[in-house]
């Protein structure tokens, strides 16, 4: 069975396929937005279209190039991901690579696969095998393509080990022929000298079409019904919110729609007291993903808000509610710097209390 098909991100596709035409693609891209929007699935496609040698449009999906891409075995796209860490903390680049060989055809063979848990990570002997393999010509295609999915992962040192300095310098000055592509939900997450070294574009969450034609892929209905997420389709929409990959995510979406509750209920409420409770439980920068989860569900929470309350004839309400949405975006953008979240969720909550309460 190929990749999952891919569905949406037209806009961002086109002007991908116009910058190659022109031969003005950057490098190194920095692929950032919400999890479980299809980056890393995007990122697939635009190594499969650098590669293709098919008939225009391309990708074509036909040719050989095409074929081995949407099976997940092209010599020349390699898909790094968080893993679990090799027992062998020396593990040599061929054991990394042959981890990443099964990796990715299970990834590919479930079709849709959940985000990575937390405690899987991409570890230095990883990135030193990347750097490695960028050195050499690629094997089959004109140009060889590096994917590294959920890039914030990424540990550049550990021990005596330093793989910052050869990554950088592979940012820096790919190698001919090479494209690297990073993708992020966090790009605070990520350190200063790599954003600085990459073009950053913003993937959007997908429109609700989108969503209905992922939902309607039957792998992706297999893994939810496996992630023991909700089987109605008006629930599965609901709870995507633009963004299907979150269904597969059971207990991190249950767990910041917790969060997510208790934070707009202290507002609500006028509870101060429940207010600087719930900012302390937001934790410390450590649990940043988490974090940005939980103010995505609060996203998914105040929308439903603002539907009911137009449903009502209630505008007044529906326009707060609507600012309190933006309220949370801009609580977003601060949770991608350096900001700590218990600092963010009580402005916030004092934020949301003037508009809610
Ligand atoms: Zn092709």
């Amino acid at each position: 069975m190929p990749l999952l098909p891919i569905h949406g991100h037209a806009g961002l596709r086109t002007r991908f396929d116009d910058a190659i035409q022109r031969d003005a693609l950057p490098a190194s891209l920095l692929l950032h937005g919400p999890l479980g929007i299809g980056k890393q699935r995007l990122a697939l496609w635009l190594g499969q279209r650098l590669v293709c040698d098919g008939p225009e449009p391309r990708p074509c999906g036909r040719c050989q190039h095409c074929r081995y891409a949407l099976a997940g075995t092209h010599p020349d796209i390699h898909w790094y991901f968080p893993r679990p860490r090799l027992k062998d903390g020396d593990a040599s680049p061929s054991k990394i690579a042959d981890d990443f060989r099964e990796a990715t055809l299970e990834r590919v063979r479930t079709g849709a696969y959940p985000p990575a848990p937390p405690g899987e990570g991409i570890y230095v002997a990883t990135v030193h095998a990347m750097v490695q393999s960028a050195a050499m010509a690629p094997a089959l295609a004109a140009r060889k393509v590096y994917i590294l999915g959920d890039a914030e992962r990424m540990v550049m040192r550990e021990g005596s080990e330093d793989a910052a300095g050869a990554f950088l310098k592979l940012l820096e000055e790919p190698p001919v022929r090479t494209t690297v592509i990073l993708t992020t939900s966090e790009p605070g997450a990520l350190i200063p000298t790599i954003r600085s070294r990459v073009i950053a574009v913003r993937v959007p969450p997908l429109g609700s079409v989108d969503v209905d034609a992922v939902l309607a892929e039957p792998a992706m209905q297999q893994a939810v019904r496996d992630a023991g997420g909700p089987s109605s389709p008006d629930e599965q929409r609901r709870l995507a919110n633009g963004a299907p990959g979150m269904l597969l995510a059971e207990a991190e979406w249950a767990d910041a729609m917790a969060r997510a509750r208790r934070m707009l209920d202290a507002a609500s409420n006028r509870d101060r007291r429940e207010q600087a409770r719930t900012a302390l439980t937001q934790g410390s920068s450590k649990a940043r993903g988490a974090f940005t989860t939980a103010l995505d569900a609060l996203t998914t929470l105040i929308h439903e808000r603002v539907r009911a309350s137009a449903e009502r004839g209630n505008a007044l309400g529906a326009s707060r509610a609507a600012r309190a949405m933006g309220a949370v975006e801009v609580a977003k953008e601060r949770a991608t710097g350096n900001v700590n979240p218990q600092l963010i969720t009580s402005q916030l909550m004092r934020e949301l209390e003037e508009l809610l309460a």
